[in-house]
């Protein structure tokens, strides 16, 4: 039985104290906790920034990838081994900007994974500039007299690509989002959940008191998850910020339809002690 100790790791983590990446990570490691999930058997994958250190710190598997590569490498480990369990963790600029035709890719294929995005709405490693989901007008190093772009809406693009699991949850409400992760886990697909991470040192905008005071939940709204149009519907509020899943469908992972995988990881539909290595092995001779 997995419990949280065990998920520490022997360093600490070095985000600014307050960050809402503390209440991602509580929540990731209370999840593999709650579903008994052996940390041997779980991988996380993530990119570039401040939250994609993450797995550094929670005592799983994990690979760093590149600025916007972690999807690749998730799908990648998924393809290899279909009986792991995949989280990719990433910021908004990792997935939604330079990341973004991945993101696309992986929700229309299917894959079974988990992928959470830690969306404070600026570029904290870079020292804050602006992103692809920052507030239009937002003021950053990059953009000192507000951006002028109108931010990308990604639960309404998640929706429109097809994702068979799209959520959102707020980094100041470790129980909820815990149950949210829990849950993507537990769906066969693809699960989108987008996270409000406060940045409490360079977006001094989308606070912890500005998140409290403009969440609500889906579930205590009498939101219905299998209606895609009511979903898209939610996803558009503003005044209001829905929290909760917005959408959940039953379709066949990738892994599951194609031809060479279905029948299991590539590496066990080959028994390699039937396999003549000698030519190969003399042409090194
Ligand atoms: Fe967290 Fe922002 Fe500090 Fe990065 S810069 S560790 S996102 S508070």
């Amino acid at each position: 039985m997995t419990n949280l100790k065990d998920l520490e790791t022997r360093d600490k983590s070095n985000w600014c104290p307050g960050c809402g990446n503390f209440g991602i990570q509580t929540a990731i490691k209370q999840a593999i906790v709650n579903l008994s999930l052996d940390p041997a058997n779980v991988v996380i994958s993530t990119g570039i920034g401040c939250g994609s250190k993450i797995n550094q710190w929670i005592e799983t598997y994990g690979f760093a990838g590149l600025h916007g590569r972690s999807l690749p490498v998730a799908m990648g480990v998924k393809l290899a081994n279909h009986n792991l369990t995949v989280i990719d963790v990433g910021g908004d600029g990792d997935g939604y900007g330079i990341g973004m035709g991945h993101f696309i890719h992986n929700m229309r294929r299917n894959f079974d994974m988990t992928y959470l995005v830690e969306n404070n709405q600026v570029y904290g490693l870079t020292l804050g500039q602006t992103s692809p989901t920052s507030d239009k007008g937002m003021k950053g190093p990059s953009t000192p007299f507000g951006i002028i772009e109108d931010p990308i809406n990604p639960i309404r693009l998640a929706l429109s690509s097809d994702c068979t699991f799209v959520a959102r949850g707020f980094a100041g409400d470790i129980p909820h989002l815990t149950g949210l992760i829990e849950q993507g886990i537990s769906h066969k697909g693809f699960a989108l959940i987008d996270i409000f991470q406060p940045c409490v040192t360079f977006n001094k905008i989308n606070t912890y008191a500005y998140f409290r005071q403009k969440v609500y939940k889906l579930e205590e709204a009498g939101h219905d998850a299998t209606n895609l149009g009511e979903a898209f519907a939610r996803a558009g509020e503003s005044e209001k910020l829905p929290i909760g899943i917005f959408y959940k469908v039953e379709k066949p992972t990738y892994e599951s339809s194609d031809v060479g995988l279905k029948d299991g990881v590539p590496r066990a539909q080959v028994d390699i002690s039937e396999i003549d290595v000698s030519e190969v092995e003399e042409s090194f001779m």
